[in-house]
């Protein structure tokens, strides 16, 4: 992030990229987007919902087809091409750094039986990368679709996101959910995407933001990952524990109506705040759910700050940097706020008045600089359309 920003729009980049790089026009250009989700943490692995919603920072490919299995890729950020042929997509593994991402499309789409055309691709993202707003998503994503259009190649949009995350999860060796790729693929405007992870089904939710005159400010909290995939996994092993105790598959099997009886039957505390959080977090979801559809979008904000409280006590995945940016938000008149992602830094999210973003903003720089934290990054945005073809 300290890198110089590349100018100009991301969709010239690319074009320019590719123009640099292999001459010639592209023969078409196919974006995705980064995503955050609005509620709904650490209740994927629980079986339970989350409800992301596609961000204006997209990745672009400009690519065109070449002879032979034979795949050239350039990005922008690391500056780099890269080529690899069929032996390297034959078994997840062979290519590896950032390639791998891209590799990792072509080895899950021949995997899936579909003859892939070779090509040349440019890339060019303003997805900030490894911030939590899911840049892998969006790399994974645009390649698809670009791959999709040159080979003529028919996969339906609600099997794409499972393609993607194969990827991901088997070639670049990553495990993350369903989510990412989800909403990197299957977003609209002016939407959040309600997603049950059990069965993967989708509801599309109006999230009209800039009718109800707000926006979401994402803060890039800045803070160092500290331990964040040891807590990880021990968070997902405690949920393990309590599912199990509770004699259910998963916890989104425990109702809040049946919460109490629940943490009764556990004997040790932690697992018990852990459960906690996981089943009101659900909860929260369905209850943001209920407001979006009922067009009470300026009510949902004490729910964000709940699911806040609820990761920070409860679930304990909260760090200095996101807790002084949620109450620095708040104070400054933020509706509500939150840290989103898995935890241990990453990003915040404040939903506020169009007319107080500068000011919240403002409020959290402030606060960092007087505690001597990293300058945050801090950015509104809308609900954005999910991976698209452009020209
Ligand atoms: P996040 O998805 O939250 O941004 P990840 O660690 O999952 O973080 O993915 C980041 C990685 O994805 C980068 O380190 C890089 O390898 C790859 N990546 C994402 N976008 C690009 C891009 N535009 N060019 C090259 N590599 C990228
Ligand atoms: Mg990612």
């Amino acid at each position: 992030m300290s890198a110089p920003q590349p100018v100009g729009d991301v969709v010239g980049r690319a074009a320019a990229g590719f123009t640099a790089q292999f001459g010639g026009q592209a023969a078409g250009s196919w974006a995705a987007p980064g995503r955050v989700n609005l509620i709904g943490e650490h209740t994927d692995y629980n079986e339970g919902f989350v409800l992301p919603f596609a961000l204006p920072m997209r990745t672009i490919v400009a690519a065109d087809r070449q002879d032979g299995e034979h795949w050239t890729v350039w990005s922008e950020l690391p500056d780099e091409t890269i080529t690899f042929g069929a032996h390297d997509v034959a078994e997840p593994g062979r290519v590896t750094g950032w390639g791998a991402y891209v590799a990792g499309v072509v080895w899950a789409l021949r995997e899936a039986g579909h003859r892939v055309p070779g090509a040349r691709l440019a890339i060019a993202s303003d997805v900030p990368l490894g911030s939590g707003l899911s840049s892998s998503a969006a790399l994974e994503s645009a390649v698809l679709a670009a791959l999709l259009d040159l080979g003529g190649l028919e996969l339906p949009a609600t099997a794409q996101p499972r393609l993607a995350q194969r990827a991901e999860n088997v070639y670049v060796g990553a495990p993350t959910g369903i989510m990412d790729q989800s909403a990197s693929i299957r977003c609209r405007a002016g939407h959040a995407l309600f997603l049950d992870c059990r069965d993967e089904s989708v509801e599309h939710i109006p999230f009209d933001l800039e009718a109800a005159g707000l926006a979401v400010l994402v803060i890039n909290s800045r803070a160092p990952h500290r331990h964040a995939d040891g807590e990880y996994a021990a968070r997902r092993r405690s949920c393990e524990a309590g599912a199990r105790a509770l004699g259910v598959a998963a916890l989104r099997d425990v109702g809040v109506d049946q919460l109490d009886a629940a943490l009764a039957q556990l004997d040790d505390e932690e697992t018990r705040r852990r459960v906690r959080h996981v089943v009101t977090e659900d909860q929260r979801v369905l209850d943001t759910v209920a407001l979006l559809r009922a067009a009470r979008v300026n009510e949902i904000g004490p729910l964000l700050t709940a699911s806040h409280v609820s990761m920070r006590d409860d679930f304990e995945i909260t760090v200095p940097e996101v807790d002084t940016a949620v109450e620095a938000a708040l104070a400054a008149g933020a509706l509500g706020a939150r840290m989103t992602g898995g935890g241990f830094g990453g990003c915040v999210l404040a939903l506020v008045e169009v007319d107080r973003a500068d000011a919240v903003a403002a409020a959290v720089t402030t606060a960092y600089a007087e505690r001597g934290f990293t300058t945050p990054g801090t950015v509104p945005v809308l609900p954005s359309p999910g991976a698209t073809r452009l020209a």
